[in-house]
């Protein structure tokens, strides 16, 4: 990979991860004002239901910001964009596409069918 395409990526990356991290503080303030709760059961389940949903994308975007940071470790220790289970380099496009991949996309395809397969 070029200087420039991981220069590039790297952008992607920090950029990415610095709104996750600006949005992940949006969920802790939306979630602590549900702690001023309804007496209303209705209102409570309303408020249940939406925390829970909160909480799901939370821990999605925890994930993610984890992967995020991951990929930034590996441009760091001049290790990314190496395929996990090949060894290969990852195409610049699909990495411009999904910059915290790890398989290239014959590996991930191979992946997909296989789970496919298996019913995963
Ligand atoms: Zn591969």
């Amino acid at each position: 990979m070029e200087d420039r395409e991981l220069a590039l990526l790297k952008e992607l990356l920090t950029n990415w991860l610095g709104e996750l991290l600006s949005h992940a503080g949006d969920t802790v303030m939306d979630l602590r004002s549900y702690d001023d709760y309804s007496p209303d059961p209705l209102d409570q389940a309303a408020f249940d239901a939406e925390r829970s949903f909160n909480l799901r994308i939370r821990d999605r975007e925890r994930v993610l910001i984890n992967k995020i940071k991951r990929s930034l470790e590996d441009i760091e220790n001049e290790e990314y964009g190496i395929c996990e289970d090949c060894g290969r380099e990852i195409a610049f496009e699909r990495l411009k596409a999904r910059p915290v991949a790890r398989r290239c996309i014959r590996c991930k395809t191979k992946q997909e069918k296989l789970e496919k397969v298996m019913g995963i």
